[in-house]
């Protein structure tokens, strides 16, 4: 038996060390008395700006719990501590015909993949893009200019999938077993153990192509391979079920199959329509991104200089009510604007930051909600036709060279074209146009944002947008599409052996929920398979 203690708060300017001193006072015992501690969550509490706190929740083992337990039963925050357990099932009996394939290297094929691996079931990972080593110097040559978008190589596409070059924050809306499986494997590849606990846990772009060389080492030393270069084209389906893959590289046996494409794999989306695969319309995330200067947003939430120094640069979260709601979406502090563009003469941004949050922008998805409804036909693919419209028109602006329309943020509010001879400030590497962002969304988007921008500067008295800029569109925020699967068996209705997965299949939003979705779909055929012999 174990105690968790909540609640306990240190100011940012003690040291972490001090923390199982703070631990043995509050449940009134001497030091030596605690045998063992461990941090179960770390968060800040900035609601106060002159007096900054962490609230951790521990975890601690002592000599005599209950006895601890029923000295301070009116302690509301002292409780026992019931971990629940991950679901590792023994293998199933059936037998396989041949080894499962994963399609995608992003963080759900990867961790089905790495479950898999460690149950010894020897996966080949198939993945249209190249390697993570050779994807940088591609992504580099596009933003100094020197080269052209790569349809296979690109922010999205490529080992370790939109994830590899994200921001690699972990936070996520669920809790349990299988988010702290997926999180033991990060620090297994690489990350900092504090991903465990931390409330907003972020790994930073430059780790995450680390982390993905180390999944795909581990899962090889276990039997599984990669194929790069590998581009699902089409299915080749029997009765009813999975037999074979055809590739760009050849036909794959394939009876198992974990489908990990990402929501960006439009072509694949069609083919998938056009073999019957069933799709809905999803509700999808879509806006602008914003920019400022991060001293300002420092000086905003810490006020105190000092706090920069301890804390790193400041993030923010913020919502504007209204209408519809605006809200503020993969915050990157101290980080850069990026393209997230997987076709060609298409343009769209996103944001990422490097672990030590060293640029001095900090830029924000500010996003609105789409529904179906709105999509403007009945067509399942319809939320991706409509993505691609204004990411064309966002091309057209941005020269057809993949330069980004910019705008200043208080221009945009009052429908006004920022000033053509003036260079606005952005992070954006290639190159920027000032340009009306208007025409980058549909007129209900823009709508919403305009009434939402001047209640975030409200709440920031004047600071939110004072030298801000836009950017965008902002298109890749979740996926338009959701493809049915069966709530158990997680397969396609009526095509057994597909297992469609995360954010591009629609059941994720981020990197861990993406990977929670093919952790959970890979136990499955481990659950009703017995593992390859070797
Ligand atoms: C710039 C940026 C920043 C982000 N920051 C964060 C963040 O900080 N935190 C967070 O939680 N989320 C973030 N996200 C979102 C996150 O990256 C995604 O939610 C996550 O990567 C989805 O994982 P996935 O495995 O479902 O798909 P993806 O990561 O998109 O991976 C899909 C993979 O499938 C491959 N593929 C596609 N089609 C085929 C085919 N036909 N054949 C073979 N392979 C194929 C692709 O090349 C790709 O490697 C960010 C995204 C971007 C673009």
């Amino acid at each position: 038996m174990a105690l968790r203690i909540t609640n306990l708060r240190m100011s940012v300017e003690q040291p972490e060390t001090e923390l199982p001193k703070r631990i043995a006072r509050r449940l009134k015992l001497s030091a030596p008395e605690v045998l063992r501690w461990r941090i179960l969550r770390k968060s800040l509490d900035a609601r106060s700006r002159s007096d900054l706190q962490f609230v951790y929740s521990t975890i601690v083992e002592l000599h005599n719990e209950p006895a601890c337990l029923k000295r301070l039963e009116m302690d509301g925050d002292i409780a026992t501590y019931l971990p629940e357990s991950f679901d590792d099932p023994d293998s199933g009996k059936q037998t396989l015909s041949s080894r499962p394939i994963v399609v995608g290297s992003g963080p759900a094929g990867l961790l089905a993949g790495y479950y898999l691996a460690r149950r010894g079931y020897r996966p080949l990972i198939i993945e249209r893009g190249q390697a993570v080593k050779d994807r940088v110097p591609v992504l580099r040559a596009f933003d100094r200019h020197e080269a052209d978008h790569q349809n296979e190589n690109n922010y999205l596409f490529g080992e370790g999938g939109a994830g590899a070059f994200s921001d690699g924050k972990l936070t996520c809306r669920m809790t349990g077993a299988d988010v702290d499986w997926v999180l033991e494997a990060f620090v297994e590849c690489g990350g900092r153990s504090s991903i465990m606990y931390e409330h907003r846990p972020h790994l930073g772009s430059n780790k995450l192509p680390m982390i993905c060389r180390n999944f795909r080492r581990k899962i090889e030393a276990l039997g599984g391979e990669y194929k790069f270069g590998c581009r699902l084209e089409s299915l080749d389906v029997r009765d009813g079920s999975m037999a074979g893959l055809h590739t760009s590289s050849g036909y794959i046996p394939a009876t198992h199959v974990v489908l990990g494409i990402g929501h960006s794999a439009r072509d694949t989306y069609e083919m998938l329509h056009a073999a019957g695969i069933p799709f809905q319309q999803k509700a999808f995330q879509l806006g602008l991104r914003i920019e400022q200067p991060q001293a300002q947003v420092d000086q905003w939430k810490y006020g105190r200089d000092q706090y920069r120094e301890l804390l790193g640069a400041a993030d923010y979260t913020l919502v504007a009510k209204g209408q519809r709601d605006l809200y503020s979406f993969c915050m990157c502090a101290g980080g850069v604007a990026i393209p997230s563009i997987s076709e060609p003469n298409q343009f769209c941004t996103n944001g990422m930051s490097n672990s030590r949050h060293d640029t001095p922008f900090a830029n924000s998805g500010l996003m609105i909600t789409l529904e179906p409804n709105e999509f403007g036909s009945d067509h399942p693919l319809a939320g991706v036709e409509l993505q691609r419209r204004y990411e064309a028109i966002a091309f057209e602006l941005g020269k057809r060279d993949y330069l980004s329309p910019i705008q200043w943020a208080r221009d945009f509010v009052v429908g006004r074209t920022s000033s053509s001879d003036q260079v606005l400030p952005s992070s954006y590497q290639r190159g920027t146009v000032n340009a009306d962002l208007q025409a980058v969304l549909p007129p209900a988007v823009i709508h919403a944002i305009r009434a939402g921008l001047p209640i975030m500067d409200k709440r920031w008295r004047g600071r939110f947008l004072e030298n801000a800029t836009l950017i965008g569109p902002e298109m890749r925020g979740s996926s338009p599409v959701r493809i049915d699967r069966d709530r158990t068996t997680r397969q396609v209705p009526g095509l057994v052996g597909m297992y469609p997965v995360g954010e591009g299949a629609g059941y994720a939003g981020g990197i861990i929920s993406a990977a929670v979705d093919g952790l959970r779909s890979a136990r499955e055929i481990v659950r009703q398979f017995a593992p390859l012999s070797a």
